[in-house]
């Protein structure tokens, strides 16, 4: 059932308002067109199906899609529910303008209707959220889409990405307004997992719900509370062994969930829009490490904190980067800034004059995660990077052969960039090994150490062997 589901004794829930709101001017305007002319039954069905497609895309609206839905699919013909909302879309359309955002959204439509299946429904839900339906056996489809949206679009002769995140839901037994409330939820956990990626609904996505529900009331508590801390993990030259450098990495120990890693409460503070005030308490965090170490008897390395390209796009970064710096009187050489998610970076100008006033200021910029679905291979065109960190994954598949070429080339390109390469999530001495036979001169991981708290820190760096890497072997290291 459309509106109402039959279950219920109640009055009308709000949703169900909403929903009635949405579609009642359609109705009220179809019933009073059939009644002004003596219309066919042909041009009545042409009307119908007006009203159910979306002006923009011409594939079904919310509307339509359900109703759809309802008709073709049910208790005998199972039906597989897939939710997808595209990654950082607000963004694009605040920046290019909403007719570049409208080509995008046709253009997601007709990449939507190359991957249906026979038989299947796509649908706009509204903004840059869209529905497919199809019969259950199609298990795929969820990573199919995803996979056909994470493509590159090439339009005004730009060429860049607007990947999706996608949920999908399985279950025979509810209406398919249910079915795709619970694909909505199984997209949020893909949301919140880290976006561009597909996730099922299961029996526990209610309750994981829920939980990011009372996280993000609690976070803004949190960050008001000073439940927020800071842990360094070393960057290791691998040539001599010495700590060269430390990234910055914001923890949460909640008194009531307790640890909550930051992959689960980066996302859901980007979404409440708190991320830029995470990473000021941790840029803080690390002016404030850098200070005090400047005074003490300690070797003072430079620090890094990660800030991600949504929030650069947002604020005035390098301004409040260059108040900071000035009251606190450190050599701003010794900053470096990580910046994550790329790939929400839309092409232009601003974003390169804002890291180039950064560089200007002596603060170095670093390519996070690259070679992972976030970091944008486009942006090395128009943003100067000092450095490139090598995403994890691909560390962890070394020294697997097509890997091994695949950091070769990354180690050239940098190269020709006259960027620095460093390896994330080194964690065996074999990684290690090859990886400085590839020549890339620095590494970070837990072959070396795990992040430290910050006595630890100063610590490692007080004694002064602080030497974490070791030599490869001789004889071990296989470059295929
Ligand atoms: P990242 O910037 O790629 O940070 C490296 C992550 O890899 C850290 O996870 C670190 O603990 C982990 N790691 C380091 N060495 C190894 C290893 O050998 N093996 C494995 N499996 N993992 C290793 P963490 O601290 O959980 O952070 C996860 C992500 O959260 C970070 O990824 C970063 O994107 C984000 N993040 C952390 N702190 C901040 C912050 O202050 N601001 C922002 N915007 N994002 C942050
Ligand atoms: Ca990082």
């Amino acid at each position: 059932m459309l509106f109402r589901s039959t279950d219920r004794t109640g009055g009308w829930s709000d949703e169900e308002l909403h929903r009635i709101e949405e579609v009642m001017p359609t109705l009220a305007l179809l019933i009073e067109v059939f009644e002004a002319h003596r219309l066919t039954t042909r041009e009545r069905l042409d009307l119908v199906d007006k009203a159910q497609t979306d002006r923009l895309t011409r594939i079904l609206n919310r509307h339509g899609i359900l109703l759809e839905g309802e008709n073709r699919f049910g208790p005998g013909r199972p039906c597989i529910a897939c939710y997808l909302d595209l990654d950082g879309f607000k963004g694009v359309n605040d920046r290019m303008g909403h007719l570049f955002g409208d080509r995008i959204l046709q253009a997601t439509a007709e990449r939507i209707g190359a991957c249906l299946p026979e038989g299947a429904l796509a649908g706009r839900m509204g903004g840059d959220e869209f529905l497919v339906l199809a019969d259950a056996v199609h298990t795929d489809l969820p990573e199919r889409l995803r996979e056909r949206l994470s493509e590159v679009h090439t339009i005004n002769d730009l060429r860049f990405t607007v990947p999706a995140s996608v949920g999908a839901a399985i279950c025979p037994e509810v209406s398919i307004e249910e079915l795709s409330r619970r694909a909505d939820l199984a997209l949020l956990t893909s949301k919140r997992g880290g976006k561009n990626r597909a996730s099922f609904y299961a029996p526990d996505t209610d309750a994981r719900h829920r939980r990011s529900e009372a996280l993000a009331r609690e976070l803004p508590f949190a960050i008001a509370r000073g439940e927020l801390r800071v842990m360094v993990q070393p960057i290791v030259c691998f040539e001599s062994g010495r700590v060269v450098r430390g990234e910055c990495l914001v923890r949460w120990h909640s008194p009531e969930f307790g640890e909550v890693p930051p992959e689960e409460f980066i996302p859901l503070a980007e979404q409440a829009g708190e991320i830029a005030l995470i990473d000021r308490i941790v840029m803080r965090a690390a002016i404030d490490l850098l200070r005090r170490d400047e005074s003490a008897p300690t070797r003072t390395v430079p620090l890094a904190v990660n800030v991600s390209a949504k929030e650069v796009s947002l604020h005035n970064l390098e301004v409040d980067l260059a108040a900071e710096l000035t009251a606190s009187r450190i050599d701003s050489r010794q900053l470096v800034i990580e910046l994550t998610e790329t790939v929400y970076l839309a092409p232009g100008g601003a974003a390169a004059q804002r890291f180039d006033r950064l560089r200007e200021q002596g603060v170095s910029i670093a390519l996070d995660d690259f070679g992972s679905g976030f970091a944008s291979i486009a942006c090395l065109q128009w943003i100067r990077f000092d450095y490139v960190k090598l995403d994890r994954g691909l560390i962890s598949a070394l020294p697997d052969e097509r890997t091994v070429s695949i950091v070769a080339s990354i180690l050239a390109l940098a190269h020709s960039l006259k960027a620095t390469v460093v390896a994330q999530g080194v964690e065996t001495h074999e990684q290690q090994a090859v990886l400085q036979a590839l020549g890339c001169p620095f590494g970070q991981g837990y072959f070396f150490s795990e992040p430290l708290g910050l006595d630890e820190w100063r610590a490692l760096l007080d004694a002064d062997a602080a030497l974490l890497a070791q030599p490869p072997a001789s004889g071990t290291v296989a470059l295929a």
